[in-house]
């Protein structure tokens, strides 16, 4: 009678863990599929690149893998989960990395991306990130103005740098000193050096850092 009816509940509340489908009660990914994330691995939660040092949460595999890829589907209500996610993290961050006032700023998708998917992912990321960590959002100082190609495929998760070079265009003065950028991936870095490349062009002294919900283990 009970399970029939926690059943009922979760069909009138529609949770069902998008990766899975099972019942996963208040959650949009049930337990089982969380025990399977590989998270704050040492080996992948730190990258340093010429241009910006980037913190990731997850491993980008597995199901942490179909749950970015379910993110980026459609299942936006996915964007508050892993937002939660990144905060927990950067809690555990050093104070002298986080205790900086920082601009928060999302990855942009490209504007075409945003009309057929109806939301930028990391963009509603950086919102709750915001709101819950109290730094100042803005999206509204740089733009994507190259589409790039697609990443989700398995085998197609490095974006070759040729392929973003030159995508981001600044069109707003940035006053911050220090910058915080968010996306829900990181692969082959590609995408989070040109960023911080075309800011430090325009502003050499500022301090870049990335977080991301995920980083690939794998590597041009
Ligand atoms: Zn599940």
């Amino acid at each position: 009678m009970l399970t029939t009816l926690t059943k009922f509940i979760d069909l009138i509340f529609e949770n069902s863990c998008v990766i899975c489908n099972e019942s996963s009660g208040q959650n949009p990914i049930c337990q089982s599929c969380e025990n399977d994330f590989t998270v704050r691995n040492e080996k992948n939660n730190f990258k340093s690149f010429e241009e910006i040092n980037i913190y990731s949460w997850g491993l980008y595999d597995g199901r942490l893998r179909d749950g970015i890829i379910a993110l980026k589907a459609g299942k936006n209500k996915l964007a508050s989960y892993f937002a939660k996610k990144l905060i927990d993290f950067w809690k555990t961050l050093p104070e002298d990395i986080r205790g900086k006032n920082y601009l928060v700023m999302p990855i942009p998708s490209h504007k075409q991306r945003i009309k057929e998917r109806g939301y930028c992912q990391s963009t509603l990321i950086t919102k709750y990130f915001t709101e819950v960590s109290l730094l100042n959002f803005s999206n509204s100082l740089i733009v994507k103005n190259k589409q790039t190609k697609y990443m989700n495929s398995l085998n197609n998760i490095n974006e070759p740098r040729e392929n973003i070079k030159d995508a981001f265009e600044i069109i707003n003065p940035i006053q911050a000193k220090d910058i915080l950028v968010i996306d829900d991936i990181l692969t082959s870095g590609s995408t989070l050096c040109e960023f911080a490349k075309i800011i430090h062009k325009a502003h050499p002294d500022t301090n870049i850092l990335g977080l991301t919900v995920a980083a690939g283990d794998r590597y041009n």
